[in-house]
């Protein structure tokens, strides 16, 4: 078994880190592959390196410029000596140093953190080097151009019997060779694309806690950790806040059917968080997890006797879409229809948006709300479950909770809702509460 292992920055902050890691590489041969992410913070204020490299690149030159680049060098430095390392980095510094000077671009500037914590992780380890510039192309969007990656990466891979494939960056797919880096936190994209390439059976990413939590912990006091979650369920999560792993990181693994595993590098011992295609493995509770986010309103449009208008939906869509503005949810009753809207996004173009409702199908009125929060509920458990939305309903009756919106997927696995904003804290503790301290006790 072959197995890939990515570190975040937080787990490679400092000298203390990196003997963790080593640790856990070492503990066992079959993790072959190393992606680390540039040094993150090492205390609640610090700055991450990736920062501090935009920062210098905005700098240009002068004193703010020589004395972020400086703090920079120290980090790697302190890392180097802490290790008892013998390594010099100073040509490394010196060529990027000119580079910053002649503004080559900023995707070679913020890639530097990957690109000098990956010489000095594998020359602590003994593993290769392997710089992503050569082997990873990324096309003009920042996404992946596996046609060009797959067949480079892979032959690279097996050549090798140990390597670290610094994360985050690569080159440009135009053959120009310049580097090109992925959306922050892309790291978790070179682990992903590093999985697929090195026919490995899984992706362990590594981080600062054990595994996805069932809800925000600044919502909900010590909230317990997910065993497994399958790919969509963490998809209904994750765009509904609940940050994991990056966006453009399941899809290289998932199209292999490689699992991944959110582990802690300060706690290994605890059993984290399997992500998986699919599972027989029947969750801990009903519900998997809880997410959700502020900031949306509502357009509510009622005509008498739209139910027997054919294309009435289409229109109204249609004026969203030449808006280019997107919607969550369309909830509709008989004579209503409700389009819930991101509200950011629709505020600038809100009359324009009214104008072309009223001129395309004459509506009775039109209403507009915003400070609306959504909450959705997921759970693969929720199929074979009776009773989930009541239990959701009567958690947030008993907090005396509004509920303005409703919404169960098809797919029976998320129930959404949507509360007022000031509610949204509360909400979430509450179903929380429901589902899982409750059901903990029943079980006790
Ligand atoms: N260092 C980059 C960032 O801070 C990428 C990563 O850590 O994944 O976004």
């Amino acid at each position: 078994m072959v197995k890939v292992v990515k570190f975040g920055g937080s787990s490679l902050a400092d000298a203390t880190q990196f003997k963790k890691v080593a640790d856990i590489i070492h503990s066992d041969p079959e993790r072959r592959y190393v992606v680390p992410s540039a040094p993150g913070k090492r205390f609640k204020d610090d700055i991450k390196v990736t920062d501090l490299l935009y920062k210098a690149y905005y700098a240009k030159s002068g004193k703010e410029f020589g004395k972020t680049f400086e703090t920079i060098r120290q980090r790697y430095q302190d890392i180097i000596d802490e290790l008892n390392l013998k390594l010099d980095l100073s040509e490394e510094f010196d060529k990027i140093k000119k580079a910053f000077k002649d503004q080559v671009s900023i995707e070679y500037a913020a890639s530097r953190g990957e690109y000098l914590n990956g010489i000095v992780l594998a020359n602590y380890l003994g593993f290769e080097f392997i710089d992503p510039a050569t082997v990873i192309f990324i096309d003009e969007h920042g996404n992946y151009d596996a046609e060009m990656t797959d067949p480079k990466l892979s032959e690279k891979l097996a050549s090798v019997e140990n390597a670290v494939i610094p994360g985050f960056y690569g080159a440009k797919n135009d053959g120009s060779n310049e580097i090109k880096t992925f959306s922050r936190g892309g790291s978790d994209v070179t682990g992903s694309i590093v999985a697929k390439n090195g026919n490995v059976s899984l992706y362990e990413n590594w981080t600062d806690v054990s595994g996805c939590l069932i809800a925000d912990p600044r919502i909900v006091d010590n909230p317990d950790v997910i065993g497994t979650i399958t790919y969509k369920e963490l998809r209904e999560l994750s765009y509904m806040g609940a940050s994991v792993l990056h966006e453009n990181s399941i899809f290289p693994v998932r199209s292999q059917g490689i699992p991944i595993v959110i582990k802690n590098t300060n706690k290994p011992e605890d059993a984290g968080t399997l992500i998986v295609e699919s599972t027989c493995h029947k969750p801990d509770h009903v519900i998997t997890g809880i997410a959700g986010k502020k900031g949306f309103a509502t357009i509510m449009i009622e005509k008498d006797m739209m139910n027997s208008e054919i294309g009435f939906g289409r229109k109204v869509l249609q004026v969203l879409e030449d808006n280019q503005l997107s919607f969550e949810h369309t909830p509709s009753g008989i004579d209503t229809m409700t389009i819930v809207v991101e509200t950011k996004a629709f505020i600038d173009k809100e009359q324009q948006i009214l104008a072309g409702i009223h001129r395309a199908v004459e509506p009775d009125s039109i209403e507009l709300e915003s400070d609306l929060a959504l909450i959705a509920i997921v759970g693969r458990g929720m199929r074979d479950g009776r009773g989930t939305a009541a239990k959701v309903f009567t958690a947030l009756a008993q907090k005396n909770i509004n509920i303005k919106m409703i919404d169960q997927g098809s797919s029976e696995l998320n129930i959404i809702v949507g509360v007022k904003n000031i509610h949204f804290e509360e909400a979430i503790r509450a179903i929380y509460d429901m589902f899982i301290t409750n059901e903990k006790k029943n079980d006790r």
